[in-house]
C-alpha cells in the first residue's frame, strides 16, 4: 500500500526516497547549467567525435548527478551520455569544469571529476536497476539560450520508475518565473516544482484533456535534422490541426505535453536514426504519469533494455491517452504515403 501521509517529496504523493535524491541532484545540476549559461564562454564548448557539441555545463551536470547518486545510492550504476574524454584531452575544459563546480563541489580535482563522469557507463540492458542521464539534453538549445533539460531516470526491470526533468529556461506553468523541475514516480503522478523555490508547493500536472484532436497543438524539434518536419506537417494535415507547431529543443517537449501546453510530441526519424535512451526515459515517465501515452512511430512501447541506443524502436509519438488512437493512425498513414 502506498502511504500518502509520508511522501518523500513534500506536497506530492511521491513516496520513494530515490525520487527525492534524484530531484535534489537534478536541481543542483540545473543550477550549475544556468550559471555556466549566464557567464557563457565559447571556449568552454567543444565538438565531440560525432561533431555534436558538448560544454562544461554538460560535463558539470553529469559530475553533480553522478556524485549525488554515488553518495546516496552507491550500488546504483549510472548510464550517462558524457564521458571524461574532453576533460582528459583539454586543460581549458578541465579548468573550466572545476570552476563551474566550485559553488557545489569546491576544490574538486580532475581525477574525481573523471571517475564521476565514467561511473557505470556501460550499465543498462535487462535486469538489475540503473539510472540514465542526459546532463544537458538539447545542447544546441543551451548554446542558443533557448530550451534545454537535465534528464534523469531510474530504470528497473526495463521500466522507468522515477524520473526528473530540470528545465532551467522553461517558464513555470503559472508563468510567473523561469525554471522548472518535473518529477514523476510510477503510480505517484507527475509534478511541477519551481526550480528556484524548493519550498514552493508542487503542482500536479496533467496532459491536455480536450477529446477533440483538431484542437491539438503538436511539439517537435527545432532541429530539422532530428525530426522530419515535412512528415509532421503531413500528420497535422491528416488530423486537421489548425495551429502551428511548438518547436522546442530537448525533453522540455515532454514537459510541455505533460502539463498540457501542447498536446502531441512528434519525432519522426530520418535515415534509420536510433534514439539514445537518455533522450527519452525520463520524458516517457513524466508524460505517462500525466495521463499520456508514449510509443514509437509504429505504436510500439519503448524498449529501454537495448543498451545505450533504443535499437528496437524508431521515433517517438506522445499524446494524451484520449486522442492517441487518431494520432497514431495519422502517423502510420503519413509514413506509409
Ligand atoms: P532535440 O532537442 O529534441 O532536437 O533532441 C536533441 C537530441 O537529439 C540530442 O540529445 C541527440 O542525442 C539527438 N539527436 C542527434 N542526432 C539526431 C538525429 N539525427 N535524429 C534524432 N535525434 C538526434
Ligand atoms: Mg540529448
Amino acid at each position: 500500500m502506498r502511504d500518502a501521509s509520508t511522501p518523500s517529496i513534500p506536497g506530492t504523493t511521491i513516496v520513494r526516497p530515490e525520487a527525492a535524491v534524484a530531484l535534489a541532484a537534478v536541481r543542483a545540476a540545473s543550477l550549475v547549467c544556468r550559471a555556466v549559461r549566464r557567464d557563457f564562454d565559447s571556449r568552454l564548448a567543444v565538438s565531440k567525435d560525432d561533431r555534436s557539441p558538448v560544454t562544461v555545463a554538460d560535463l558539470g551536470a553529469q559530475v553533480v548527478v553522478s556524485l549525488a547518486l554515488a553518495e546516496a545510492l552507491p550500488d546504483d550504476p549510472l548510464m550517462g551520455e558524457e564521458d571524461a574524454q574532453q576533460l582528459r584531452a583539454d586543460p581549458v575544459i578541465a579548468e573550466g569544469l572545476a570552476r563551474a563546480l566550485d559553488a557545489v563541489r569546491p576544490g574538486i580535482d580532475a581525477a574525481t571529476m573523471a571517475a564521476a563522469l565514467e561511473r557505470g557507463r556501460d550499465s543498462g540492458g535487462p535486469g538489475r536497476r540503473w539510472w540514465t542521464l542526459d546532463p544537458v539534453d538539447g545542447t544546441k538549445g543551451f548554446l542558443r539560450n533557448e530550451q534545454y533539460a537535465v534528464a534523469l531516470a531510474l530504470v528497473e526491470d526495463g521500466e522507468p520508475r522515477v524520473a526528473v526533468l530540470g528545465c532551467p529556461n522553461l517558464p513555470t506553468g503559472g508563468g510567473t518565473a523561469t525554471g522548472c523541475l518535473f518529477v514523476a514516480e510510477r503510480d505517484g503522478g507527475a509534478w511541477e516544482i519551481a526550480l528556484d523555490d524548493p519550498t514552493a508547493t508542487p503542482r500536479r500536472i496533467h496532459v491536455d484533456g480536450d477529446p477533440d484532436v483538431t484542437r491539438a497543438r503538436y511539439a517537435e524539434s527545432v532541429e530539422a535534422a532530428h525530426s522530419d518536419q515535412d512528415v509532421s506537417a503531413r500528420i497535422a494535415g491528416l488530423l486537421g490541426l489548425a495551429g502551428t507547431p511548438v518547436r522546442m529543443d530537448s525533453q522540455a517537449k515532454y514537459a510541455v505535453v505533460a502539463r498540457g501546453d501542447a498536446s502531441i510530441y512528434l519525432r519522426i526519424p530520418r535515415g534509420g536514426y536510433q534514439e539514445n535512451i537518455w533522450d527519452h526515459a525520463a520524458g516517457l515517465l513524466v508524460v505517462e504519469e500525466a495521463g499520456g501515452i508514449v510509443t514509437d512511430v509504429d505504436g510500439q512501447r519503448l524498449d529501454l533494455t537495448t543498451g545505450r541506443r533504443m535499437t528496437a524502436n524508431r521515433g517517438i509519438v506522445a499524446s494524451p491517452a484520449i486522442i492517441w488512437d487518431p494520432v497514431i493512425a495519422a502517423v502510420r498513414e503519413a509514413l506509409a504515403g
